[in-house]
């Protein structure tokens, strides 16, 4: 085994010394032959997810119904999945029972699509009884078997499959696309969770608008929450040219609400059931999106914007705007605020309290450095000890009259 699949080497080697098969799948075989850089390794065997916990010294069940360990090693992780098959999805969540199986071959069969149903052992020989090869060649995504039988086991394939040609910028095959087409109503009776997620997924690829291209021929938009009661609006996020991948999937949500702000933040975000760290990136965006409509790409915005959440607004406003600024324009601007959060002023609130001992403490504290910390921000007042004790004394005479 050479790279990238090295760290791999020694987890194989321990099952088969202890009398298991193990093989390299999913993802990181496909991204391999596709010449692209490789995520996470999934390893298959033929040891039972309690025999892989005794095997390896540091394991995590992350999927255990499923068959599925997480073994650390040297830093690393691998999952490592028991062969198996699926029965039948009773609640379109999780398969109603899994079955495992003796056979790599049974195992890759109920892969999605065919570039996903490749092994590897690690001599580097290839298990591809799908042909995944050639559409890998080929670049098409196709599933294993009968499109339709595969997307009526497990609808959210449909929108896997669309997710992996924002990924890889591959065409669909079109049996799998007509299928899509008659069936992309299954859609709705998945989990929201595994929805968002794939969803999600597609907006941080490349290739967008490919995507969108095949969501909008085959229909699926009129299955996916909201869009579904709303046509307009996927028609209008079509019209959006997706030149990147999106950074975080908090600003597809943004998008999603500003397509027609209307439709509330907050449906979006409950339909969807959104994680908190991408409902927070939102919120956020949305914001500070609404602000810089009234103001302008003003310093007291791109300050409230902030560091970490600068190149997604950017992103944000080059896809609605068609703003033609450069990231390190704004980036410099950002630079060159006197301060970059609150932690940086010279004060805080316990001066004002030393500075008027007989006050009682109160909402004016908060008040006032919020007036402070916005004069500094507009270069108003300087970051000073004197010169902002002194300001606020003059405010607090003014007060009393
Ligand atoms: P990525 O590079 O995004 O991780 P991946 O192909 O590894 O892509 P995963 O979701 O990590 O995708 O799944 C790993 C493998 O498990 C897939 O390559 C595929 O073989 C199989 N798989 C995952 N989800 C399904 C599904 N819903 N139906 C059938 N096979 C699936
Ligand atoms: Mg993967």
């Amino acid at each position: 085994l050479s790279e990238p699949f090295l760290q791999a080497e020694p987890i194989m080697i321990t099952l088969e010394e202890r009398g298991y098969e193990s093989f390299l799948v999913g993802g990181a075989v496909r991204d391999f032959f596709a010449n692209r850089p490789i995520g996470d390794i999934d390893i298959a065997t033929n040891a039972t997810p309690e025999e892989v916990q005794r095997i390896f010294p540091r394991t995590v069940p992350v999927g255990i119904d499923h068959g599925t360990i997480l073994v650390l090693h040297n830093g690393f992780s691998f999952e490592i999945t028991t062969y198996r098959t699926e029965g039948e999805y009773d609640d379109y969540r999780h398969p109603s029972d899994v079955s495992f199986v003796k056979d790599i071959k049974l195992d890759l069969s109920r892969r999605d699509f065919t570039i996903n149903a490749i092994a590897m052992d690690r001599h580097g020989n290839v298990l591809d009884p799908f042909d995944g090869k050639i559409d890998l060649e080929n670049q098409i995504i196709k599933t294993v078997g009968s499109p339709n039988e595969r997307f009526s086991e497990d609808p959210l394939r449909m929108l896997r499959g669309v997710r992996f040609v924002s990924q890889l910028g591959f065409q669909m095959d079109s049996d799998t696309e007509q299928a899509i087409k008659q069936l992309h109503r299954l859609l709705q009776r998945i989990s929201v969770e595994r929805i968002t997620d794939e969803i999600s997924k597609l907006f941080t690829h490349h290739y967008i608008n490919s995507a969108l291209n095949i969501v909008s021929v085959t229909n699926m938009d009129r299955s996916l929450p909201i869009f579904d009661e709303q046509e307009h609006l996927f028609e209008k996020l079509k019209t959006i040219k997706f030149h990147e991948s999106l950074n975080h999937a908090g600003i597809m949500f943004a998008i999603f609400h500003l397509l027609d702000p209307n439709i509330s933040v907050q449906k979006w975000i409950k339909t969807y059931k959104v994680s908190n760290r991408i409902r927070r990136k939102a919120l956020h965006l949305i914001n500070n999106y609404n602000d810089y409509q009234e103001k302008g790409l003003t310093k007291p915005v791109i300050y409230s914007i902030g560091k970490d959440h600068l190149y997604d607004f950017y992103q944000l406003i080059g896809l609605l705007d068609l703003v033609n600024l450069k990231f390190n324009v704004l980036l410099d601007s950002y630079e060159h605020l006197p301060i970059k959060s609150r932690d940086d002023l010279v004060i805080n609130g316990q001066d004002f309290i030393n500075w008027f001992p007989n006050e009682k403490k109160g909402k004016w504290i908060g008040d006032y450095l919020d007036q402070i910390e916005k004069l500094i921000i507009t270069e108003e007042l300087r970051n000073n000890r004197d010169e902002i004790e002194s300001r606020v004394r003059e405010w607090k005479a003014r007060e009393r009259g």
